[in-house]
């Protein structure tokens, strides 16, 4: 069994906001997708270290804004790599308007969004899987879709090599994070983008 079958799958990689009780939060996930078309469904995947995981699960209702190619890094950055536990995503955060379920969508970097309501949820461990009726949507631009393979060759900053302090270093191939030490713990998990050990690479 070839454990890297697993990139041959292709993700789409989205904005997902949600909002409760007068708090709006928001963060990247790569798993949104159509599950029925009729009545018009989608389903969602959202870990729950998350804060906009707690959100949905309060509100049940969150919208998916799809990243195009004009998506910069900084929006992966902003939504990625900080958590809406510990900072307002959205106090200094301009590129958005709310839908009419009053929640945030993402104007910059976009080409869509869609407002869902969650149907059913079901728990997967780590992760929470949420089925949603399509509530509202519109498509906000031409620009194809990033996936996931398109934001790792052409969104993501080139790695700079780490100036070479003798060390053993590690780089979070998400996100560029760099651990330094001998061995990296199998448990570690990257403190900017919070991606497991899978995903760190050795660089020296
Ligand atoms: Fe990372």
């Amino acid at each position: 069994m070839n454990p890297k079958t697993m990139f041959k799958l292709s993700y789409g990689l989205f904005v997902l906001t949600s909002g409760f009780e007068g708090r709006d939060s928001g963060c990247i996930i790569n798993t949104a997708g159509q599950v029925t078309s009729e009545p018009n469904r989608i389903s969602i995947t959202v870990n729950k270290a998350n804060f906009t995981h707690d959100l949905v699960m309060s509100s049940k209702k969150f919208n998916i804004s799809v990243l195009s190619e004009e998506a910069s890094f900084d929006i992966f950055r902003h939504f990625g790599f900080q958590s809406g536990r510990d900072t307002d995503k959205f106090s200094d955060f301009k590129d958005c308007v709310r839908s009419v379920n009053g929640l945030y969508y993402v104007t910059a970097g976009t080409n869509g969004y869609i407002s869902a309501s969650v149907e059913q949820t079901v728990d997967l461990g780590t992760h929470t899987l949420f089925i949603a009726s399509v509530e509202d949507m519109d498509v906000l631009s031409d620009v194809p879709s990033a996936t996931y393979t398109y934001y790792q060759s052409s969104i993501k900053p080139k790695p700079e090599k780490p100036a070479s302090s003798g060390k053993t270093t590690w780089r979070c191939t998400v996100c560029g994070y760099i651990y330094e030490g001998e061995e990296l713990p199998p448990d570690f998990i990257c403190p900017l983008c919070k991606h497991p050990a899978s995903d760190f690479e050795k660089v020296s």
